[in-house]
């Protein structure tokens, strides 16, 4: 996982998901409780609405059945029926005209009536409101079941003729001395019950519908029905399956809602209770929106202070990392401020600590190395040189000479070398002492020193016996050298205990040649002899050597 690679990512992730998981799984257990409490409150309310709906219809079915049965009592009924009676008999040649006047009269009176109509004991029309009376079909059991109360004839239903849903109620006409002459029979304009299916005031929220059998819609809490609705068969099913159980689906108005069904036992309809499900869960889904933008809140407010967090971890951390990185190129001037109180500045009040102990042991290591360096050399240059006169040492004069003979052998310049002792140094020392014998041979080795060119050598051989490297020379210019240095040494004046000491020196000088000279000993050689012929032939002189 690349994005948990740093500090800083990490303190994020944890903190988002500290904060998501706990918000919103209580949130969700919260409003999966508040739904659940949702429905059962609204079921519960459209249970009331819907039994209330049937209860109101059963009554206004039964306060007009009375009226129904009040007007079948009415001397112009019962009269014009056991007239037509009569005259089915032969008995009178009435017509019912007066009837139908009384009935379309009465029925003009009523506007729940749509139509009044008289028919006879065996069910045929005798007279009616209407021009075009509905038919009439009494059912089987007509006189028993009618004799008192009266029947809903026709349950409701939709009546293309008046537009509208009706339905029939049947009342028993009985003659004076109580023998059934017949029926009146009223249609009923449903639409008169609306006001009865849900009380403004007193009923919960919600609609109330009445559908027929076949899911029609008949009647509406919410407005007049005018047009032809269909609830869907499948839905109607499952409200019927499950009668007072709410679900939700899509209603006649074309949104969902949440409604049940309620099925009056008198009646062949079913009344559905409903409401926009939108309404119900309004309040909740607000709920849930605040509850959501608040979470989003809160994930900002904590994701900013996990990228506070994270950077005053990391900022620090990164300084460090930085300085150590200096520390480790070498440079061990880093000082980083302290700033803070918590651990990171304790942490960088010990980091300059080490840094500072580093930067002493750092600067003793130098000035250690420094002293042995000088040791070194020191020892490197009383390895090679004198320790009476300062000149090279025999040792270094054999590599020097080494030096000049490959040199010598590559370039074919060639070198001469002179050979140098002092002259009756034993006298010298036995009669002045060997101090003053060491001091004269310091005062000889300075004349030698001057007498040279910085790209020379001068060497002490051993006892009283000098050696002086000239490169790159003729033997001429070597000869004339040798005669320098002889005629200084000659000039020196040294005093000894107030007696002025006279010094002489021989010298034998050699140029190097190809055939004689392959080493230093084979040199040193001819210089020897040179050296001899120059003593041989009286001392203080110099002789070259052919
Ligand atoms: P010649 O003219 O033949 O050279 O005679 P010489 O007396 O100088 O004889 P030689 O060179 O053989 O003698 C060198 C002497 O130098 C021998 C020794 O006593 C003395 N000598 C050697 N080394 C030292 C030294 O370091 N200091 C002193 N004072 N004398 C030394
Ligand atoms: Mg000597």
């Amino acid at each position: 996982m690349v994005l948990l690679t740093s500090i800083k990512s990490k303190i994020f992730v944890f903190a988002v998901i500290a904060t998501l998981i706990p918000s919103l799984g209580l949130g969700l257990l919260s409003f999966h409780q508040n739904e659940a409490q949702i429905n059962g409150n609204v079921t519960r309310e459209l249970r009331a609405l819907a039994s209330q709906a049937s209860r109101e219809l059963e009554l206004w079915i039964n306060k007009h059945i009375h009226a129904v049965r009040a007007l079948s009592t009415s001397n112009a009924v019962i009269e014009g029926l056991s007239a037509a009676a009569h005259s089915l008999a032969g008995k009178s040649n009435k017509t019912p005209q007066a009837l139908t006047h009384y009935l379309r009269s009465v029925q003009l009176k009523l506007d729940t009536i749509l139509e009044l109509t008289v028919v006879g004991a065996a069910g045929q029309i005798v007279a009616s409101s209407a021009a075009e009376p509905s038919a009439v079909i009494l059912p089987q059991s007509w006189p028993e079941s009618a004799l008192t109360e009266g029947v809903v004839l026709v349950p409701p239903h939709w009546e293309k003729q008046h537009a509208t849903a009706t339905l029939s109620v049947a009342v028993p006409v009985l003659s004076y001395d109580n023998i059934l002459l017949g029926a009146l029979v009223a249609v009923l304009d449903l639409r008169t019950a609306q006001s009865h299916l849900k009380s403004a005031t007193k009923s919960p929220l919600g609609d109330v519908l009445l559908l027929d059998q076949n899911g029609r819609e008949l009647l509406s809490s919410r407005a007049n029905v005018t047009k032809l609705s269909t609830l869907d068969a499948a839905v109607l099913r499952q409200l019927l399956a499950r009668p007072g159980e709410s679900m939700v689906f899509q209603g006649l108005m074309q949104h969902e809602v949440i409604g049940l069904a309620d099925t009056p036992a008198v009646l062949p309809i079913t009344v559905v209770a409903e409401r926009d499900r939108a309404d119900v869960y309004a309040a909740w889904v607000d709920l849930r929106n605040l509850f959501l933008a608040l979470v989003c809140i809160l994930v900002l407010v904590v994701t900013a202070v996990a990228f506070r967090m994270g950077r005053s971890i990391v900022t620090p951390l990164q300084h460090l990392i930085d300085a150590a990185n200096s520390i480790a190129g070498g440079d061990l001037d880093v000082r980083l401020p302290v700033t803070r109180n918590d651990e990171f500045g304790y942490l960088t009040r010990i980091f300059n600590q080490m840094t500072d102990k580093l930067r002493h042991s750092h600067a003793e290591v130098v000035a250690t190395n420094k002293a042995m360096k000088q040791q070194n050399q020191l020892l490197e240059t009383l390895s090679i040189t004198d320790g009476l006169t300062g000149l090279y040492n025999r040792s270094k004069l054999d590599a020097i000479l080494k030096d000049e003979l490959a040199r010598f052998k590559r370039n074919q310049r060639p070198f001469a070398v002179l050979m140098m002792d002092i002259d009756y140094f034993k006298t010298l020392n036995d009669s002045h002492g060997h101090i003053a014998g060491d001091e004269v041979i310091v005062a000889v080795a300075k004349i030698l020193g001057r007498s040279i060119r910085s790209v020379d050598f001068a060497a002490r051989y051993g006892g009283d016996e000098f050696i002086i490297i000239i490169v790159d020379t003729t033997a001429e210019m070597a000869l004339k050298t040798a005669e320098r240095i002889r005629s200084q040494v000659n000039d020196m004046r040294y005093n000894s205990n107030g007696q002025i000491v006279l010094v002489t020196v021989s010298i034998g000088v050699v140029q190097c040649q190809q055939s004689d000279d392959a080493t230093p000993t084979a040199v040193f050689a001819r210089a020897d002899s040179a050296l001899y012929e120059a003593k041989h032939a009286g001392r203080n002189r110099a002789h070259f050597a052919t």
